[in-house]
């Protein structure tokens, strides 16, 4: 299988508009898909786990692994380093899944998708600004300091939906989380997916 075989599924959003739980029931209803574990150089939070969550790293280990050409893309958000490795791709291959789910800004989207046009790009949009205040308030491990660059933040990457194949706005999260499915399952269909098989059956 080639890297350009697997499905390659990013979804980005303003943090607080629920994209880590749209993801986690994307995973659930695709155990063929894979999480994309990205590393980071900001702290573990909460419950969050080296390995499972992000691969938490230091400035000087991420500035190392990126000089080698680890990362398929990296950006700095919210101060801090946040990068997909090659490896995650190659991971995915090796163990026989069909794809993987990124949860990565609209920087890091950009650059997969030039690197991998076939890539599928989604943005998740809060009900509406002050929802997601609320939201990222409710969450209680941030300081005020860094709610409120994450809030300044959410403007200008909701600039960003135009670049993005489909938006979902998350205003309820069954729906939301059928619509990115039902995206998924609709990116399976795709003329240029099952070309190969109708051409079998012509032979
Ligand atoms: P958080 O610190 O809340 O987990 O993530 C902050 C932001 O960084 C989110 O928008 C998330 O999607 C983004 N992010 C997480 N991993 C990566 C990555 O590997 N690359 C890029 N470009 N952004 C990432």
């Amino acid at each position: 299988m080639e890297l350009s075989d697997l499905q390659l599924i990013i979804i980005s959003s303003p943090s607080g508009a629920g994209k880590t739980t749209l993801t986690r029931r994307a995973l659930d209803a695709f155990p063929d898909l894979t999480f994309s574990i990205s590393h980071t150089t900001r702290a573990p939070r909460g419950s969050e786990r080296d390995g499972v969550d992000y691969h938490f790293v230091d400035v000087a280990e991420f500035e190392r692994l990126r000089d080698e050409g680890a990362f398929a893309e990296y950006a700095s958000v919210h101060g801090n380093f946040y990068g997909t490795s090659v490896n995650e791709l190659e991971r995915a291959r090796a163990e026989g899944k069909r794809g993987l789910i990124f949860d990565i800004d609209y920087q890091g989207a950009r650059q997969i998708r030039a690197k991998l046009p076939h890539a599928t790009t989604v943005f998740i949009l809060p009900p509406d600004l002050i929802e997601l205040e609320r939201r990222l308030r409710g969450r209680g491990s941030d300081d005020e300091e860094t709610i409120r660059r994450r809030l300044q933040k959410a403007r200008a990457e909701i600039e960003q939906y135009a670049f993005f194949d489909y938006v979902i706005v998350n205003d309820a999260l069954d729906r939301a989380a059928a619509d990115l499915i039902g995206i998924i399952r609709a990116e399976r269909c795709k003329r240029q997916i099952q070309a190969l098989r109708a051409e079998a059956l012509l032979r």
